[in-house]
């Protein structure tokens, strides 16, 4: 692997972007696992330039510190253990983490990582659905339960989950139980992202996104967020980001790249609000 995002050595401050290649812990549909791949060919696409909407060269902050070698088994806890350790290793380099999926089951192994950094963390979480049950299909990874893992194991203080349509009773009364502060996708003009302060971690659930904009996905869920509102999220949060995932891109039903492509565009916008203001 080379190019302008590779070939030399984390050091602290950098972004340390990485691929988590899972996709056993999916519902319904495989190919999240090919997520990071088509993330990189459209970062590095000669149609595009490695600048963000503010000016940052990501070029100058980002460390491709390549795919973690898993197994990619349904609930592996092992496979789980790889990318906890892999975040602890970051950190450990003061880096800063910023994950490219695979599905959203790596979200709850990367914050058990980043819990011990942070004494006071915020996750802001864009998803058409809100990830929280208790059991889905006897598998305590599964991608439709890492909000719960994470709220049962206290890896943060506050969870806002932005764009949800799909709750179910269940997992109205799991957020309830929780304390989850849900911006349902019909709220979010109402919703004020700069009231968000202190540490933050994003995790954005590709399919949070409309449609329309992000068909690359492995749950079609209309009525989602626009792109804009997406990259403005990311600009527009009071608080530090400290780490981030971009999850579930699903090339197998991409059209014509355009989710890829998508998912490099909020990489990019994610490094470049993590490398400016950062306070720890
Ligand atoms: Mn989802
Ligand atoms: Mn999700």
């Amino acid at each position: 692997m080379s190019g302008p995002l590779t070939g030399r050595p984390l050091v602290a401050g950098d972004i340390a972007l990485y691929g988590v290649g899972i996709d056993a812990n999916s519902t319904h549909l495989a190919g999240p696992a090919l997520g990071p791949e088509a993330i990189r060919d459209q970062l590095h696409s000669g149609s595009a330039n490695y600048y963000t909407e503010d000016g940052v060269d990501i070029a100058a902050v980002v460390v491709d510190v390549g795919s973690i070698a898993v197994g990619n088994e349904a609930g592996s806890e092992s496979d789980a253990d790889l990318v906890t350790n892999h975040v602890v290793e970051t950190l450990r380099s003061g880096g800063r983490p910023l994950g490219m999926g695979g599905d959203h089951s790596i979200t709850y192994p990367i914050l058990r990582a980043l819990r011990s950094l942070h004494a006071d963390l915020t996750i802001v979480h864009v998803d058409a659905h809100p990830d929280l049950y208790d059991n889905f299909g006897d598998n305590r990874l599964s991608h439709a339960s890492p909000f719960a893992r994470i709220m049962e194991d206290g890896l943060c203080d506050r969870l806002i989950q932005v764009g949800i349509r799909t709750a179910t009773a269940h997992q109205r009364e799991q957020a309830q139980r929780f304390g989850v502060e849900t911006v349902e996708a019909r709220d979010f003009q109402e919703f004020d992202a700069r009231s968000i302060l202190g540490p933050i971690y994003v995790s954005i659930d590709l399919d949070g996104l409309d449609p329309a904009f992000a068909p690359g996905v492995s749950h079609l869920e209309p009525g989602g967020l626009t792109t804009r509102q997406v990259i403005d999220l990311i600009a527009g949060v009071g608080g530090p980001i400290v780490g981030a995932d971009v999850v579930e891109l699903n090339p197998l039903t991409d059209v014509g790249g355009v989710t890829a492509m998508v998912a490099a565009k909020l990489v990019k916008e994610l490094a470049g609000r993590m490398s400016a203001g950062q306070t720890s």
